[in-house]
């Protein structure tokens, strides 16, 4: 007897166990082998009190199976309730999103005939660290954190996947120009691990024109790599110029476990009525039978989900009189697709996984070794919430703040909101109650000088509180192997 693979299932909410039923019975009569462990998250765990929406038996089981097939989850409305699929990417370190593209042309309806492309999104980092602060009356703030490990391992994640899968270009969307060094790094690493795959064409957009031509063009792309919250809008963009957001699965890729869900959500608006589209839900069990390298299986049933949408048979969010045969509910797409296993579409391209076409395994990431960089600590950016009752002046500031930097510190600059205020600010540039006040040690021109100690901040700090300003964040300023490490914030 076969020994079966077992995987987690969550069934989830609103249209999510409909679908979910669907999917499992098109897999297993497709020759899917694998024995399901079901778990409750979402709706029904939030509204028990545990506000992860997880339960430990969830983790236990994630911990035995390593895969996880999830329905769509309800995020019931009000504070206090933390993203699922948040939680769950950062807890296993599901770094990698692959979220594949395709029109079916001219089955369904879409302008763009001719789309068949990969985003592989970046799931940790980013703007999804959650680091968010109130620092002051009027200013709010959050913290991009991008790394280097992290961003080699979706680099290369995006390059190996274009390998793998005979895809011919990887393109890399930053907003690099503005942020030099958080996206900068990220594009760095990009042209870096593209040299290592000499026979893959790169480039690079900034992702404005990227989204711009990601949804105009999106012919023109074959695999896109992106940080976090560039990935998670233009991939949503993608899958609806193709017809339906009820069309694309996606798979989260991690060391130890692997989720595999369709992109849309639970579908309130059309829940318990027996009439959603199972194909997101059933393409992303295709790419979780090739990650557990059940190819055979998860050919058959992709052949014939491609055939089915060739016949006409079309549930109602994509059916159109012009290219629809058939009107299904759920239960009948079900049958339909069960009845062409074995079957390939005749005018849509068939898919081939024999040839070990895969999702590549996640792999760990690089540490920088202790004492790889020479790090010298050179300064502080030194945030004030600051306003007198005769208002904003950033000369009074200024004046200010040189009375009290002490030691080897200097002041060199303040900024509002980025855009330098002093010395010679624009006297039309509008100031928040927000102040980033520079700090560094003496220098020729606008760069600092020696390394200083942690205590020559300690020291201004007690200055700045005697003198009574507010401090409400300290940014330390390094030099690393010589090069500065922050921006020179000339608010350019
Ligand atoms: P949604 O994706 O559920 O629905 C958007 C629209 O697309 C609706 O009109 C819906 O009827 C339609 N649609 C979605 N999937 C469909 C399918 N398979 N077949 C036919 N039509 C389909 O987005 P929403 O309404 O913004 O979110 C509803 C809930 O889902 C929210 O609680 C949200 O937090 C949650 N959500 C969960 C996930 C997830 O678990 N991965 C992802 C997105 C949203």
């Amino acid at each position: 007897m076969t020994h079966k693979q077992r995987i987690t299932v969550v069934r989830g909410d609103g249209i999510g166990p409909g679908i979910m039923d669907a999917s499992l019975q098109i897999l297993e009569a497709g020759g899917a082998q694998f024995e399901v462990e079901t778990v409750e998250m979402g709706e029904k765990v939030f509204l028990r009190g545990n506000t992860s929406g997880i339960e430990d038996d969830a983790w236990e089981s994630l911990k035995r199976t390593g895969v996880l097939y999830k329905a769509p989850i309800t995020t019931p409305q009000g504070g206090g309730y933390k993203s699922i699929n948040v939680t769950l990417r950062k807890t296993l370190g599901l770094y990698a999103n692959v979220r594949p593209t395709r029109s079916y042309h001219p089955f369904v309806r879409t302008k763009h005939p001719k789309v068949d492309l990969v985003i592989v999104r970046e799931n940790e980092e980013d703007l999804y660290a959650g680091i968010e602060h109130r620092q002051t009356s009027e200013v709010y703030q959050t913290l991009k954190l991008i790394t280097r490990p992290g961003s080699e391992r979706i680099v290369r994640y995006a390059f190996e996947y274009a390998r793998r899968n005979n895809r011919k270009k990887v393109t890399c969307f930053t907003k690099d120009n503005i942020m030099k060094m958080t996206d900068g790094l990220f594009h760095k690493v990009f042209d870096e691990i593209a040299l290592e795959y000499p026979e893959i064409d790169t480039e690079h957009m900034i992702i404005d024109i990227g989204a711009a031509r990601a949804a105009t063009r999106p012919e023109q792309f074959d695999v896109i790599v992106m940080p976090n919250l560039y990935g998670d809008v233009v991939s949503d963009i993608t899958a609806e110029l193709t017809g339906s957001v009820g069309l694309a699965g996606s798979a989260n890729v991690g060391e130890k476990v692997s989720m595999f869900e369709a992109i849309h959500g639970s579908a309130p608006d059309i829940a318990g009525l027996g009439i959603a589209n199972p194909s997101g839900l059933l393409m992303a069990g295709v790419m979780m039978l090739v990650h557990m390298g059940q190819t055979e299986a998860a050919e058959r049933v992709h052949n014939a989900w491609l055939l089915t949408i060739e016949d006409g048979i079309h549930t109602k969010d994509i059916f159109q009189l012009e290219n629809s045969t058939t009107l299904v509910n759920t239960e009948k797409f079900v049958r339909a697709v069960i009845e062409r296993l074995g079957d390939f579409p005749k005018k849509l391209a068939p898919v081939s996984y024999a040839h070990g076409v895969t999702l590549p395994k996640a792999q760990p990431a690089n540490i920088v070794p202790l004492g790889a960089h020479q790090k010298e600590l050179v300064g502080v950016d030194l945030f004030l919430d600051w306003q007198t009752i005769e208002g904003r002046n950033p000369d009074i500031l200024g004046e200010e703040l040189q009375k009290v930097a002490s030691g080897d510190l200097e002041l060199v600059m303040i900024t509002n909101r980025g855009q330098k205020v002093w010395p010679h600010g624009h006297p039309d540039t509008f100031c928040t109650d927000h102040w980033r006040c520079r700090f560094q040690s003496k220098g020729e021109g606008s760069l600092p000088g020696k390394a200083i100690a942690h205590e020559a901040i300690v020291q201004l700090l007690k200055n700045v509180s005697e003198a009574g300003f507010d401090f409400i964040k300290i940014e330390n300023l390094y030099r690393f192997d010589g090069q500065p490490g922050f921006s020179l914030g000339q608010g350019q």
